[in-house]
């Protein structure tokens, strides 16, 4: 193996991966990972605290902090990563092979977002054998990020000593550092028709999955612009096939970089629903929930020519892109701190089919010890 300066382990990376993918942590049950965290954290003599968030969201964890204190003449740095990942996590195994962690193929992986927090505490690790001089850091482990962002939106950021830091969030490689991510709107839409037994009464009823059906057929969804998005994602209604069903849900997003083209949308989407069920007699609710902002930042700015910095020095290839996603940074950086999402090298996250290189998860690493060491 090639000898790294940074002291970077790759055997001890592996372990810790392989150790977090392998403890389930869906939304709103981080409970054993952020207690396994706490217990890593605490040994490395950090005071650790967690926040009140798992009673806001109705989650079994708050969000976890840390400080490692540092040179108080180097900026301040945070560091965020989320605990929680999606369902498909109970029993996850990893299998490791060929330089590439996978699950055993029923489960996710997890590397979303368990690579980023493997990667920190390496970082940790390498800082406690080798001190190195750094400004105080940060760290911010969070819940219920597959859900809407919920855990950053409910951490206190006026806490943070530092200005800027990183959410290490994105599936691009590392070396990818992302400058723009969407606001995102949900939709909650309920059509009201009229129960009748099927092949008795059927004039009596109002088939509210039919009216669903009208307004879906007329809704714009997919891309549609440079900027925008939008997906109608769960539809349930009806009961029986002799029913006629009286009433059918509807969930859908729209997500866009442009505040108010979003908000068009999300109008235009919700009155489709509207006029379908008064065209049919039905009856028609429809809820918007604002998840969160978007944010734009310059490229210049001192949270991406240190991490650029940092990438180049380890040549890695420097790139700036747009997500289509939201992370915690939305709300960081909503907040006030400015957050830059990093590329830490997940690959098809959210599927059973997700895989992690152990080059990246090394490569994630070393990233953030060179930028952590270089203000
Ligand atoms: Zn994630």
């Amino acid at each position: 193996m090639e000898q790294q300066v940074d002291g970077i382990n790759e055997e001890r990376l592996t372990q810790e991966f392989i150790r977090l993918a392998e403890i389930a942590s869906p939304s709103f049950r981080e409970r054993g990972i952020a207690d396994y965290l706490k217990h890593r954290l605490a040994g490395f003599g950090l005071e650790v605290t967690e926040d009140d968030t798992g009673d806001r969201i109705g989650g079994d964890t708050g969000n976890i902090y840390t400080c490692l204190p540092g040179d108080k003449n180097s900026p301040a740095l945070f560091l965020c990563a989320h605990m929680d990942t999606v369902n498909m996590a109970d029993g996850v195994k990893v299998v490791f092979k060929d330089g590439v962690f996978r699950s055993e193929g029923s489960t996710i992986l997890g590397g979303d977002d368990k690579a980023a927090i493997a990667a920190i505490i390496e970082v940790l690790e390498v800082l406690r054998r080798q001190p190195a001089q750094h400004g105080d850091l940060e760290i911010i482990f969070t819940v219920g990020e597959e859900q809407g962002l919920l855990g950053s939106k409910h951490f206190d950021c006026s806490r943070l000593k530092s200005e800027f830091g990183y959410v290490l969030d994105s599936d691009g490689d590392p070396g990818t550092m992302i400058t723009a991510a969407p606001a995102q709107n949900q939709l909650d839409v309920i059509i009201r028709g009229r129960a009748a037994h099927a092949g008795i009464e059927p004039e009596r009823g109002i088939n509210a999955i039919q009216v669903a059906g009208q307004a879906l057929a007329r809704l714009p969804l997919g891309r549609i612009d440079a900027e925008t998005t939008s997906n109608i994602g769960v539809i349930q209604g009806g009961k029986a096939t002799n029913i006629i069903p009286d009433s059918c849900f509807i969930q859908g997003e729209v997500r866009s970089l442009d505040r108010a083209k979003m908000d068009s949308l999300t109008s235009k989407i919700g009155s489709e629903f509207t006029r379908a069920a008064e065209a049919a007699g039905a009856g028609s609710e429809v809820r918007v929930t604002f998840k969160y902002p978007e944010f734009h930042l310059d490229r210049d700015l001192p949270v991406f020519r240190i991490a650029a910095g940092a990438a180049g020095k380890l040549g890695l290839k420097v790139s700036y892109e747009t997500s289509g996603g939201g992370s915690d940074a939305n709300n960081i950086n909503a907040a006030g701190r400015t957050a830059a999402n990093l590329g830490i090298g997940m690959k098809q996250v959210h599927t059973t089919e997700e895989f992690l290189r152990l080059s990246d998860l090394v490569a994630d690493a070393r990233w953030l010890w060179e930028i952590i060491t270089s203000l």
